[in-house]
C-alpha cells in the first residue's frame, strides 16, 4: 500500500479536494516524487502512461502558485493537443481548492484567437506544446518572467516529434531561478542531455512496474 497525501504538505483545502476526487492514497510515481516536488528540487521522474504523473508534478506547482497575481507561472510543456488537454483538465480538477486559478492551453493546430484573449486576461498556468508555445513568446503574447515551475511532460515523445530545438528556444525565455521538472517513460541519451542543459542538481525517481 502507497501512503496517504496527508502524509504530504499540502493544505486542507487542497486534501479535501484529492479526497472528492477519489484519490484516496498516491500512486508510486506521486509517492516518489511529491516530498522533493513540494520541496522544491528538479526532478527527472521515470513511470509509464497511467502512473499519476500529472498530480506528481500539478500538486507541486499548485502548491507554490500565487492565485492573487495573474502572471505566468507554471508552464507545462507536452508533446501532443490531446495530452495537453488531458493535463490541463487534471489541473483544473486538483487546483478546484483554489479560486481564480486559470489554465491556458497553447497548441498548434488551433485558432490563434481564443489563445491570445486567454493570455490578455491572464493565466498562471500553461500547457502546451512547444511550437505554438514559441510562437506565442516570440509575438510577445506570453510572457515567463514570472515562472517558477517548467514540466517537460513526455519528454521522450517530444523529442521523438522533433520538438528538440523548440524546448531549447523555448527554455531560453525562461528565468534561470526556476524548478524544472522532467517526465518520460524512457531515458534515452536525448533526455540525458536536456537534463544535464536544464535541470539543476536533479534528484532521480524511477518507478518500474505496479502502479
Ligand atoms: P500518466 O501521466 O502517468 O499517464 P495521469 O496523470 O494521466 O497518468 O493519470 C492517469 C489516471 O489516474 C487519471 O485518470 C488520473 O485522474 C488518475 N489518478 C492519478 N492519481 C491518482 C490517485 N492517486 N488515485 C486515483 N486515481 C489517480
Ligand atoms: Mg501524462
Amino acid at each position: 500500500m502507497n501512503a496517504s497525501f496527508s502524509t504530504l504538505p499540502l493544505s486542507a483545502a487542497a486534501l479535501a479536494n484529492l479526497e472528492q476526487l477519489g484519490y484516496a492514497e498516491m500512486t508510486a510515481i506521486q509517492a516518489a516524487s511529491l516530498p522533493l516536488a513540494l520541496a522544491g528540487k528538479d526532478l527527472i521522474a521515470q513511470a509509464k502512461t497511467g502512473s499519476g504523473k500529472t498530480a506528481a508534478f500539478a500538486l507541486a506547482l499548485l502548491q507554490r502558485l500565487d492565485a492573487k497575481s495573474f502572471a505566468t507561472q507554471a508552464l507545462v510543456l507536452c508533446p501532443t493537443r490531446e495530452l495537453a488537454d488531458q493535463v490541463t483538465q487534471e489541473i483544473r480538477r486538483l487546483a478546484r481548492a483554489e479560486d481564480n486559478i486559470k489554465v491556458v492551453t497553447l497548441c498548434g493546430g488551433v485558432a490563434l484567437r481564443g489563445q491570445l484573449s486567454s493570455l490578455e486576461h491572464g493565466a498562471q498556468i500553461a500547457v502546451g506544446t512547444p511550437g505554438r508555445v514559441l510562437d506565442h513568446l516570440e509575438r510577445g503574447s506570453l510572457e515567463l518572467k514570472a515562472l517558477q515551475t517548467l514540466v517537460l511532460d513526455e519528454a521522450d515523445r517530444m523529442l521523438d516529434m522533433g520538438f528538440h530545438d523548440d524546448i531549447v528556444a523555448v527554455v531560453k525565455h525562461c528565468p534561470a531561478q526556476r524548478q524544472t521538472l522532467l517526465f518520460s517513460a524512457t531515458y534515452p541519451e536525448g533526455i540525458a542531455e536536456l537534463a544535464r542543459r536544464f535541470l539543476r542538481d536533479p534528484q532521480t525517481v524511477k518507478v518500474a512496474e505496479q502502479h
